[in-house]
């Protein structure tokens, strides 16, 4: 059987689906599979929302090691890099990453992939009203060490606008703070939005330009002969594809089991806790405080609580002991927590890859597979530069530096 669509692609989370959008701008037709019940099912619908540049870093550098290391045996803890077997070569890959982070060359790519989709989150929000929201991020540091380590940022000239508040303008723009912080960042041109609106507008946008999203479809395996995938085996039967794409998040490891390469992901576990408004006056800009790793993003009539990052394969299962660390810590930090009704505590797998960097191009060996996963911390964020970069590798267009970085054969090896 004939494909029906120019371009099959699996996951129809920010990253699918932004893709889907971009092709079908380019005059592709497309077919986007996703097993959950509709767009965003699975890490893309709750996250923090945060699409600014400011921080989007990879997760390997050195300080990740030790934090990770020291974190080990504390069930509270915000970061959990805890060896299980199946993540030893993951974690055997980090470490080199890490170790070899200090060149700077992967925080150069990130900032200028985030810095590319910043611009693209702009155009797509005019022309599809995915809801972005212009008040700025504020970083408020509770300790001394802490702040000055991000002040030493502050210098790189690459880096976005930021301003140091003095003691009155935190008063004015956090009169939530519980305590007088060591000092706080503001970076005014860090967006945000609600990610399930921005993948609910992208994939209506999608649809109208003629993209098919099948929902409850799960993809099972890939059919390979003669250096090609003929068809994806699914739920509803064989799907003759022409062009396929793996964007199946922290899913993608285990499709892309039978492909030459390893897309090594590892699920990154972050929850949130989403609160009703009070009726009082609402945070009015998300605050992230980096010791503790937790976001307060202000959406519409709600205040989504998020954080902690656990290696935890495709392990969705809540941990009630993590949840409610995230509650204390955010009632300690910030007047009006406790006594919101809890709307919604929710889990999601962030697609980890150990290099920090996106897992983004085609797969050398199989002429019609591309991978488009590992976008860690930032998928959000990183989804239209994606798109931009791999819909050049589906045009055969010759790779960028952007998308050297990020290609898929980078990992060889016998690591899984
Ligand atoms: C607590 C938390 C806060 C975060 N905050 C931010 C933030 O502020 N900004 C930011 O940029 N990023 C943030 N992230 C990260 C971001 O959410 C992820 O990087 C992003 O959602 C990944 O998108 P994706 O499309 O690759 O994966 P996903 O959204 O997980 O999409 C993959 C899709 O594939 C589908 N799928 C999987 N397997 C199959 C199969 N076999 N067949 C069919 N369909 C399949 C899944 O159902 C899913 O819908 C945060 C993450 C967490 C957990």
């Amino acid at each position: 059987v004939p494909a029906t669509s120019d371009v099959t692609i699996v996951g129809a989370g920010a990253v699918g689906v932004t893709l889907a959008l971009e092709l079908a701008m380019r005059g592709a037709s497309v077919t986007l599979v996703e097993r959950g019940a509709g767009p965003g099912a699975g890490c893309s619908a709750g996250n923090a929302g945060i699409l600014g540049a400011t921080h989007v870093l990879p997760l390997a550098v050195p300080e990740a090691v030790w934090e990770g290391l020291r974190h080990l045996l504390r069930r509270q803890s915000p970061f959990a890099l805890r060896p299980r077997p199946r993540a030893v070569p993951w974690l055997a890959r980090f470490v080199v990453a890490a170790a070899r982070s200090r060149d700077g060359s992967a925080a150069q790519v990130m900032r200028a992939l985030a810095n590319e989709s910043l611009a693209r989150h702009h155009d797509l929000a005019k022309r599809f009203d995915t809801g972005i929201v212009e008040r700025g991020f504020l970083s408020v540091y509770e300790t001394p060490e802490a702040f000055n380590r991000a002040l030493d940022h502050l210098a790189d000239p690459a880096a976005p606008r930021q301003e140091l508040l003095d003691a009155a303008s935190v008063r004015e723009r956090c009169p939530q703070l519980r305590q007088e912080p060591s000092g706080v960042i503001f970076a005014p041109d860090d967006p945000h939005c609600d990610p399930l609106r921005f993948v609910t507008m992208l994939a209506q946008a999608a649809v109208a330009l003629g993209v098919e999203i099948v929902t409850g479809v799960e993809v099972l395996g890939l059919r390979l002969g003669g250096g090609r995938v003929h068809a994806i085996a699914t739920t509803a039967g064989d799907l003759a594809v022409g062009r396929l794409v793996l964007a199946a998040g922290a899913w993608t490891a285990r499709l892309a089991a039978g492909l030459p390469v390893a897309v090594p992901v590892q699920g990154g576990k972050g929850y949130h806790i989403d609160l009703a408004a009070d009726g009082g006056p609402e945070v009015k800009a998300p605050m992230y405080f980096p010791e503790r790793r937790i976001v307060a993003t202000p959406l519409d009539g709600r205040l989504r609580l998020s954080g902690m990052l656990q290696l935890a394969g495709t392990d969705l299962r809540i941990d009630r002991r993590r949840v409610d660390a995230i509650a204390d810590q955010a009632n300690r930090l910030l007047t009006g927590i406790a006594q919101r009704p809890v709307l919604e505590v929710w889990s999601g797998l962030r697609p980890c890859s150990p290099d920090g960097l996106p897992i983004v191009g085609p797969v050398r060996g199989v002429e019609n597979a591309f991978v488009a996963t590992g976008h860690g911390m930032w998928g959000l964020q990183l989804a239209p530069a994606t798109a931009r970069v791999a819909a050049d590798a589906i045009e055969g267009r010759e790779p960028d530096e952007l998308a050297h970085a990020m290609r898929p054969e980078r990992f060889r090896g016998a690591l899984r």
